[in-house]
């Protein structure tokens, strides 16, 4: 078996019902090819441009995500195809978004992008700042935009158990918001953490999708 096709076989079979998400960046168009033809549809680009140009090379079954900060004067070039974005972390960007998914006639699913990790970051909401931006979502009428879960990232580090305190602190707050802002809708469901260094950690914490760039190309 090719080496991308076996390398996500194996990730595969550690996953049961969490999602492979693929991260494409920094990749050949060739190399994602390897990926689809080993029966991959789901990528990840962390950039808007890169993911535009690849989107316009690969075939169109494929189902795009944007896992990387977001502009809101980009969101117009994404809102027409893209399947998830799990990086929002303002209410500007909240109401961008819905304002461009409306002009489309379109609902489009997002992750609400939180802080959990030590090290320093400028992206993400910390636990209040998650907190103040739901309430004021409550606030609003968005209808064509679902707040489908939560997005976080580790700190980039060794120890096992940082990481894990890391996620099960992400998966409280994911079960809090489920049940205080969400009445326990089942479309709050993703629980978007894990990558190639710790994706089996997330999977011990409530993970329903991995996003997984060099465990699958190297
Ligand atoms: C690059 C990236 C990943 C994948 O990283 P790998 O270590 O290559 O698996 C996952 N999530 C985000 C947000 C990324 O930017």
């Amino acid at each position: 078996m090719p080496r991308i096709a076996e390398n996500i076989f194996t990730i595969q079979q550690k996953l049961g019902n969490c999602k492979l998400i693929v991260v494409s960046k920094y990749r050949s168009i060739d190399e994602i090819t390897e990926a689809y033809a080993a029966g991959q549809r789901t990528f990840a680009e962390n950039r808007v441009q890169a993911l535009l140009e690849r989107k316009a090379q690969l075939p169109n079954d494929i189902e795009w995500h944007l896992i990387g900060h977001l502009q809101t004067n980009k969101v117009k070039s994404i809102v027409p195809f893209i399947s998830m974005i799990h990086s929002v972390d303002s209410l500007k960007l909240i109401q961008t978004i819905n304002r461009e998914a409306e002009k489309c006639d379109k609902i489009v699913p997002c992750l609400l992008q939180i802080y959990v990790a030590k090290e320093e970051t400028k992206f993400g909401l910390d636990e209040g700042e998650l907190i103040d931006l739901l309430e004021k979502i409550k606030l609003e009428q968005l209808d064509h935009i679902r707040i489908c879960g939560i997005m976080a990232m580790a700190t980039f580090t060794d120890d096992k158990n940082q990481i894990a305190e890391e996620f099960s602190k992400a998966q409280s707050l994911f079960n809090q918001v489920k049940q205080e802002y969400f009445n326990l809708d089942t479309l709050f469901r993703e629980l978007s953490i894990g990558m190639s260094s710790d994706y089996e950690i997330a999977l011990d914490h409530g993970s329903t999708m991995v996003r997984v760039g060099s465990a699958v190309f190297n």
